[in-house]
């Protein structure tokens, strides 16, 4: 590979190239230089975020160990073990069967440390919910905090790959001899995450300011989360990353840079891909064909100028499209393209969802009875709420419209059958398209009831 090119794939840092290489290479390719020796055993794949001093918002995807050299809690005094596991709500919105669970952990911290880990989780959540469309829906979030004691104070590689610390999840810089690449011991994580309630995402805070991080984005088998993102702190940048990563273990989405010059990535001959941002199609065919985003086509993005076919992503220079020119999905810093916002809310709604009743429903319903639902309340810049509707025995009644209780008595039933009191609550976003998706945004919950 021409030094150049070498320098386009990788930043500034030379040995960080081996990414590139790392695209198609195979389990136990590579072979780690820095500390810690791992265990070359057990693998797992994950994304490369992109160079300190770029714009691309990751390097591909390479396989590093699934276990690292994390000591755990054998150090630990008997006050430090008390204090290690301890979960807090950070972010309460209701009920985790119908909320999406974010678990935070932090990884560096001491014992003495661990106020500063709460605050950091508060502000790197705000860093996520600052953009949307996490922003409009952040209501449907729960945060929870896992607290990790460590041994040491920061984590490994920083700020050089000399240092080397002793801490509860074994997060260390240099994995597989790519500085920026934030690795943890998986089996560590999933330790912690198993003390939460529930976890559809996981977010590993290292307590460091150096950039770098990594997406674990195979769903877990045993946890049910749809994937781990590691952060440093103490870095924006780094926060961006893990939005980026969402993009793929929330919104299912494709990256969307590619590689110049490197020959395996010039030309993608494959099958159309599965994932809703990249298509082997040109606009005129896509909209022809009414599939993928042709319902985008022509509309002006957040991201900045209109959704078409822009040739290159998938890592490929050409032979793939992607929907706009710069989306999160290739650069750090920018939002959501329209197709994505799309997906990602997709993504919300299957964690999420729009009415939750508060009144059990597993028992008819008396006159003197209340059916009381919580609806989530959206923070859209236009004020814009989920519809509330009542309907009895399938009959709207329109006069409920937009509340969350209705007494029985004010049914004016006037027979003694057992009748269906439904309430739903759908969000009629124009952010949504697809009918498919436009279904799911929709909710409801029934009562029997009788006088
Ligand atoms: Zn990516």
């Amino acid at each position: 590979m021409h030094p150049t090119i070498r320098r386009t794939l990788c930043g500034a840092v030379a040995t960080a190239c081996a990414a590139a290489a790392l695209l198609t290479a195979g389990p136990g390719a590579a072979v780690a230089a820095g500390p810690p020796p791992a265990p070359a055993t057990a693998r797992v794949k994950v994304e490369i975020p992109g160079p300190e001093r770029g714009t691309d918002a990751g390097s591909g995807y390479t396989r590093v160990p699934l276990s690292g050299q994390a000591k755990g809690a054998a150090r630990l005094s008997e006050a430090e073990r008390a204090a290690d596991g301890d979960v807090t709500k950070m972010i309460d919105n209701g009920s985790t069967a119908d909320r999406l669970d974010v678990v935070v952990i932090g990884d560096g911290y001491t014992a003495a440390e661990l106020d500063r880990f709460h605050a950091d989780a508060r502000q790197k959540w705000a860093e996520v919910a600052a953009v949307e469309p996490y922003t409009t829906y952040q209501n449907l979030f729960n945060v929870w905090t896992v607290d990790a004691v460590s041994n040491d104070s920061g984590v490994t590689g920083d700020p050089d790959r000399g240092a080397v610390r002793d801490t509860a999840l074994g997060s260390y810089f240099w994995c597989e001899d790519i500085e920026r690449l934030l690795c943890v011991d998986q089996p560590k994580v999933d330790a912690y995450v198993a003390k939460a309630p529930a976890a559809d995402l996981v977010i590993v805070l290292a307590n460091s300011a150096k950039y770098g991080g990594a997406g674990y984005n195979e769903p877990s088998a045993t946890l049910g989360y749809e994937g781990i993102s590691t952060a440093s702190a103490g870095n924006a940048k780094s926060g961006q990353v893990a939005i980026h990563e969402t993009g793929h273990s929330l919104g299912k989405l494709a990256d969307e840079y590619f590689y110049p010059g490197v020959p395996d990535y010039e030309k993608y001959t494959g099958p159309e891909p599965a994932e809703s941002n990249s298509s082997t199609l040109t606009a005129d065919r896509m909209a022809r064909e009414r599939t993928k985003w042709y319902r985008w086509l022509g509309e002006e993005s957040p991201d900045g100028g209109v959704v078409g076919a822009y040739e290159g992503g998938g890592y490929y220079v050409t032979g793939l499209y992607r929907p706009t020119d710069n989306s999160i999905m290739r650069v750090l810093g920018k939002p959501f393209s329209l197709p994505g916002t799309e997906a990602m809310i997709a993504g919300f709604a299957r964690h999420a969802t729009f009415v939750t009743p508060l009144t059990p429903t597993d028992r008819t319903l008396r006159p003197w009875h209340t059916a009381k639902a919580s609806v989530p309340r959206l923070a859209d810049a236009y004020g814009r709420q989920p519809e509330v509707k009542w309907y009895l025995d399938g009959r709207e009644l329109k006069r409920f419209r937009g509340r969350t209780e209705v007494r029985v008595a004010e049914l004016w039933l006037l027979d003694l059958r057992a009748h269906k009191l439904t309430v739903t609550a759908e969000d009629r976003t124009s952010a949504v398209r697809d009918p498919l998706v436009a279904r799911t945004l929709r909710t409801s919950a029934t009562w029997s009831v009788r006088l």
